[in-house]
Order: structure tokens, then sequence, then C-alpha cells
């Protein structure tokens, strides 16, 4: 299997290179040459699979350069030694009126970014091996809240892999922030940045757009590269738990194997449900994926009509990880659904850098809502939402498990579809605790975020996780703080 770019270059790379380059040279993201198939046999021997195991089966589909124990390795590194707090990885709840909840969020850091950047990092450091390349690699990440935590934890002393990462200093959560500072490891640095999260991004971008710069970093044997969404290796982990949830489905005898269900994704990036459609094409009979926004309602607008237009003003809201007008992985959509007319994606993707959108027109558009549908939740429904489902099923669920499930619930009674569902989970409770209190309308008592926790704890079933319950009394590591101009001359020092 080979990958190459969106946007139509000649460049033709094995998975290794892709996932060490992130993104491709003409500015695209690479996308896989041919998508695989499976049949009912390959899906049947998935019932009885541990949740590794079947990720093995899944990457060996498109990590085809990678050999089966290589594989292996990577996936008991990342899945395995307890990193996760439950043996399933990523278990499915069912409740009695048909809703089915994916947890995706029983990894390290509380939030589904784990399930990818738990595997990245010894995916890329096997590539580094499998390619010779003899060079550090330097990842830098420029966060809102939840990928620099998943990053630091997932990159931690990985072999010739440097991280570090820049947030926003009053842009992130107490939490957030304290699970950044606290972060140990030989090869992590952490810096907050004075500004919002875009002068965080714009920061980074100007180091990696920084020729004379990297030129440098390159003599003294240092190379660098991202950790965000648009890298395949943080994509292709997540096709996995589309299947997995399925069999678990199937095993918890929701449905019989072959039967269709319909996934809904709080979305921001377009990465995880980006995901779910690629195991659709594989042959996961997968009806519909319901995409749920936000107030940042660009995507909503987009499935709805084929116009994206991020004109418009930006909302700060409770879902802070969906705060996003510039969804990268659509890019991906675009090329499959338009069978690789990336003349076509290049045209799209200059009319949104230039004036801010662009129109698929009514052929695209068909194709994209014979699989997608989409909606929207604010803030009042959001909340309204993680009430209700906590008296109906004596259940917690987060700020954006409430978007989807919302979603959800519009999505029915508006289509009258009764395909079983499963609705996507994409972090813990206790990391949006603050928000999660307000919505159940208990008295905060003026206490900090970390008091919250014991606070959520007397109502939520479920334990607070290890990784944010030993937050408050864990050692603060990093203290830097610098302005957007200073963050090349972190990395340089760092370096
Ligand atoms: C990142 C994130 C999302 C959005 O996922 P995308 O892949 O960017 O669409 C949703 N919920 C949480 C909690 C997240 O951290």
């Amino acid at each position: 299997m080979k990958y190459r770019s969106t946007r139509g270059n000649a460049q033709v790379l094995e998975s290794a290179e892709a996932i060490i380059a992130g993104i491709a040279e003409d500015g695209g993201l690479f996308i896989p040459t041919e998508l695989p198939e499976i049949n009912h046999d390959f899906l049947k021997s998935l019932l009885s699979a541990t949740y590794q195991k079947c990720a093995e089966k899944i990457l060996g589909q498109f990590l085809t350069d990678y050999t089966p124990a290589e594989l292996k390795q990577c996936i008991e590194k990342a899945y395995g030694n307890s990193k996760f707090d439950t043996a399933l990885i990523a278990p499915l709840q069912s409740f009695a009126d048909h809703d089915n909840i994916l947890e995706l969020w029983h990894g390290p850091t509380s939030a589904f970014k784990d399930m990818a950047l738990q595997l990245l990092p010894q995916l890329m450091s096997t590539a580094l091996v499998k390619t010779g390349e003899k060079s550090e690699i330097v990842i830098l990440v420029a966060t809102s809240g939840d990928t620099g935590k998943a990053a630091l934890e997932g990159f931690k002393d990985v072999d010739q892999i440097r991280i570090m990462v820049f947030y926003p200093k009053a842009g992130v959560s107490k939490i957030q922030r304290q699970q950044m500072v606290t972060q140990t490891g030989e090869n992590v640095a952490v810096a907050a940045v004075t500004g919002n999260f875009d002068d965080a991004q714009t920061g980074v971008k100007r180091i990696f757009n920084d020729i004379a710069f990297n030129e440098m970093l390159k003599s003294q044997g240092f190379q660098l590269s991202s950790a965000n969404s648009i890298n395949w290796g943080r994509l292709v982990p997540q096709i996995v738990y589309y299947f997995n949830s399925y069999v678990q489905m199937v095993s918890n005898n929701k449905i019989k194997l072959g039967d269709p269900i319909n996934f809904v994704v709080p979305t921001g990036n377009f990465g995880n449900i980006l995901a779910g459609f690629y195991a659709k094409c594989m042959g996961l009979p997968i009806n519909k994926l319901v995409c749920a926004s936000n107030a940042n309602n660009v995507l909503t607008d987009f499935l709805r009509t084929g116009i994206y237009n991020r004109q418009r003003d930006f909302f700060k809201t409770i879902t802070p990880s969906m705060d996003i007008l510039i969804s990268s992985n659509l890019e991906r959509l675009l090329y499959h659904i338009g069978g690789g007319d990336s003349k076509q994606i290049c045209s799209w993707m200059s009319q949104l850098a230039e004036v801010g959108s662009y129109n698929v027109g009514a052929d695209y558009l068909t194709k994209i809502q014979s699989t997608f549908w989409a909606g929207w939740a604010d803030d009042k429904q959001t909340a309204a939402k993680i009430k209700a489902v906590y008296e109906q099923h004596n259940y917690i669920i987060d700020t954006h498990t409430a978007v989807a499930w919302q979603v959800a619930d519009e999505y029915k009674q508006i289509t009258e579809d009764t395909t079983p569902t499963i609705i996507v989970s994409t972090a813990s409770p206790y990391k949006f605790n603050d928000s999660v209190l307000d919505a159940l309308a208990i008295d905060k008592k003026n206490a900090d975020e970390f008091d919250l926790l014991d606070t959520l704890a007397k109502y939520n079933s479920a334990p607070i996780p290890i990784g944010l319950a030993n937050l408050r009394t864990a050692k603060v590591l990093h203290q830097q703080i610098c302005t957007k101009e200073d963050m090349i001359n972190i990395v340089k020092t760092v370096l």
C-alpha cells in the first residue's frame, strides 16, 4: 500500500515515510492510493479478537511496509502495559432505549486523543529504524488543551524523538495546564505562550517555515515533525475502534453480524469521523455517519449545503475541543468522494485560503450525503442533555459527548431512522468537571477544579481516573513562559 498527496504531486511514499513526514511536500495530506476491502469472514474473525488483535488486523491492511511483528510490538506498547484502565481499551456501554456509548477516554489523559497518540509515537520510532533515518525528530505541538497532554504522554521517553508543547497561558483549563506542566520524561519540554491558541499556533508555524533555522537544525542532526491529526499515523489507529465497537455490538446481541449501524461523532478537525468513513469504505456495515458540531457549526452547514464558509464569528463554548473553523481532514474526504480529483482540491483549498469559502456543488454533495448527516447543539442544549442523561440513566457524560447525544436524538426524530446507533464518547466527564457540574446544577462552592473532581465523584459511579487524581500533588516541572516571538529561542535552548 502506497501513499500520495491529496493535492496530486508525484511523491509516492511507503507508510513509514508518510508517517515521518506528517504532511506532503505540496501542502496536501497523505492518503492511501487504494482502500483495502474486507469480507464477512474478516469481520467474523474479529468477534473473538482482543482490541490489540483487532488493531493488528486493521493496521496490517494499511501499513503493509511494517512487518506483522513490528505492528504487534507497536500495538503492545500502545495498548498493553495497563496504560488504559480497562482491558477492553474502548468499551461499549449500552442502555435500555437503544443508546450505545463508545467510551474512548480510558487512556492516560482521559480524552480520545490517547487512542491515536499512544500508538503514533511507536509507529514513528519504528519508521525511523525502518527507513534508516538518523536524525533526531523534534515534534512541535501547539495545543488548545487535549492534544498537548496526549502527545506528551505518548512521546515521552521514545527513542530518537523529542517533543515540545506550547500552550496558550490563559487559554487552557486548570486541569489541562496541570496535566502538561507536571509531565515527566527525559525528552519533553513544555512552555506557556502569552496570548491565545492562535498565537501559539502561529509561533509553531513560523518555526516550521523558517528555512534558515531548519537548515541549522539539520546540520546538527535534528528534523522537525508534527503530531496533529493531519498525520496519517494519527488517523489509521482510529479506524480500529469502529470495527472493534461493531463486533462488541454483535457480541452483546445488539445486532447480528452484517447488520448496518450508525455512528454519531462529536467533531472538530474531522479526524475521528473520517476514520469511520474509511471503515465504511473498507466494508464495515455502516449506514450513516452523523457529524455533531457545537455553535461553531461550519461542518453542519457544509454537509447540508455543500458550501464551506469559515468567514463567521468564532464562539468559545463548553466543548473547547470542537471550537474550530477549519477542519483539515475534510480535504481527505473530498479527495475520496471525487475519485482523486486533485486539481479540484487545490482549487477549493486556495479559495478557502484566499476568500474563506468554497462550494463543492451538487454531485459531491449528493455523494457525501449518502453517508453523512449533520447537526449541532448549543451550550444550553448540551448542558440540558448532560442533566437528562444523568436523570434517565444515572450515567454522567462530558460536554462533547452530550453534543453527540443531542444530535443523535435529533437525527432519529427527523429521519425516523431506527438503525442501531453508537454515540462516540470522546472525554471523561472528570476532564470537563466544571461545565459538567454546572449542567447538573450541583453547587461548586467556589472550589477549584481539583476539589471538583471529588465533588463529581460523589455523583459519578465511575472513579476519578488515576491520571487526574494524582494531578493536585504532582510536581510542577515546566515553568517557562514566552512570547510567540520567543518560541524559537526556547526550541534552540532546549535542543
Ligand atoms: C479532539 C476532540 C474532539 C474532536 O475530534 P476531531 O477528530 O478533531 O474531529 C472531540 N472531543 C474531544 C474531547 C476531543 O479531544
